[in-house]
């Protein structure tokens, strides 16, 4: 069925306009609305109201994903301008949350209304779509926006202001105030041929965060103190990344930001919730060691395990020799799986590749190293620094630091003797 076929049906049906009706019918399959449920919504529009006229909403917290469309007067909280590519054209978009007495809500404008963060805006004729199993505004061709003049108490915080620490991903429009501890600059091939980009990490006082400036801007050099405004959070290999579009803006600051020495201290039930986090510590018992630890072999092609000497892409290959622990440590709160790489194996292990390659050939063993390993960690406390992404098989931290924990021995003797006195 056509969609001309479908605004006749509906026309007749409802009685009203057909050519009114294909517009709507139009502009929500543009919202990527499926033609049922665009269908169904045209039939509550048109059936409460047989004037056409638009339903109206007073409050946010009443929106419904199966609201056709509203209208509503919010302010804007934030809004991010990105760039979006389908079917092969490109759109600027704006994109953020607005809010009133009642409640909160994400928004996509289509166009450029001209409205900033802390306008107070009157929607009229937006559409309702859900978007990740929350209703969200859908402001486009069809819709209007007036900014007004007074402005909206909310009981939430307008503008886009953060430290690096309130960041998750997903996140657009944000601002933060940055110094950039480590930067290099790179060429990639992307969509329009090679690109020189800039990556690297920044911090401020609250934490640290990668980052990736796809414009590869020259005030991001390394030291310099900046406002970055419009920014957006995207997830790269699991961790939070703060992405400069060509449409964020860099401000050099005259003031020093000192990012905390210190790293943030979380449980693993904390870290688990952010859905993976830059560069924290956790402190826990290592309770396993998992297979694929200890000496173990990499394919010369794609640095996979091999097992048995076959690489599951592969083949048969040669297999190259590593060291490698994948332990399980257990704070009380969760469970997460640290990754240590050669070096720091071989210093738990005492050894490197050679001798633990001897200690196989003299067991005829393999699974000796992983033993001894085990034996030295399993069972102990330490405190490991790194990066945690979270995935189906769950949390895993790529350990850039693995110590031994010391300082909880003393105060736990101290607790156990206050018990014992008491
Ligand atoms: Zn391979």
């Amino acid at each position: 069925m056509q969609l001309d076929d479908h605004a006749e049906e509906l026309a007749s049906d409802l009685g009203v306009d057909k050519q009114e009706v294909k517009a709507d019918l139009e502009n929500l399959i543009e919202y990527s609305v499926p033609v049922d449920e665009a269908k169904q919504s045209l039939r509550r529009k048109y059936g409460d109201t047989q004037s056409g006229e638009t339903p109206t909403v007073s409050s946010i917290d009443e929106i419904d994903p199966d609201d056709g469309t509203v209208n509503l007067t919010a302010r804007v909280l934030t809004v991010g301008t990105r760039e979006i590519h389908y079917d092969g054209e490109t759109q600027v978009i704006r994109e953020g949350t607005i809010a009133d007495e009642s409640g909160k809500i994400g928004y996509t404008a289509w166009d450029d209304f001209g409205f900033e963060a802390g306008d107070t805006v009157t929607v009229g004729n937006g559409s309702v779509r859900e978007f990740r199993d929350k209703p969200e505004i859908n402001i486009g061709d069809s819709s209007t926006v007036t900014i007004k003049d007074e402005s909206l108490e909310v009981p939430y915080r307008v503008g886009g202001d953060r430290s690096l620490t309130e960041l998750s991903v997903g996140d657009s429009g944000r601002v933060i105030e940055v110094v950039v501890e480590e930067v290099e600059t790179r060429t990639i091939s992307g969509r329009d041929g090679e690109t020189t980009i800039k990556s690297g990490v920044i911090a401020d006082e609250t934490g640290r965060l990668p980052f990736t400036d796809w414009a590869a801007r020259p005030e991001m050099t390394t030291g310099a103190t900046l406002r970055l405004e419009d920014v957006y959070v995207r997830e790269f290999r699991g961790v939070p990344e703060i992405s400069l579009s060509k449409f964020t803006t860099v401000t050099e600051l005259n003031k020093p930001i000192e990012p905390q020495s210190d790293r943030t201290r979380l449980t693993i039930q904390e870290a688990v919730k952010t859905g993976g986090v830059y560069d924290i510590e956790i402190v826990g018992n290592i309770v396993d060691i998992q297979d694929g630890s200890g000496l173990i072999e990499r394919c010369p092609e794609c640095n996979r395990i091999v097992q048995n000497g076959r690489c599951r892409t592969h083949g048969d290959v040669d297999g190259v020799d590593d060291l490698r622990v994948k332990a399980v440590i257990d704070d009380g709160t969760g469970a997460a799986t640290v990754v240590l790489d050669e070096e720091q194996t071989a210093e738990i292990y005492g050894g490197g590749i050679d001798a633990a390659r001897q200690t196989a050939r003299d067991a005829m063993d393999q699974s000796v190293v992983r033993e001894k390993i085990g034996e030295e960690i399993i069972g102990r406390e330490y405190r490991v620094s790194g990066h945690l992404s979270v995935d189906e098989y769950g949390a895993r931290i790529e350990a850039t630091q693995f110590v031994e924990a010391d300082g909880n021995v003393a105060q736990q003797a101290e607790e156990l003797l206050t018990r014992v006195e008491s």
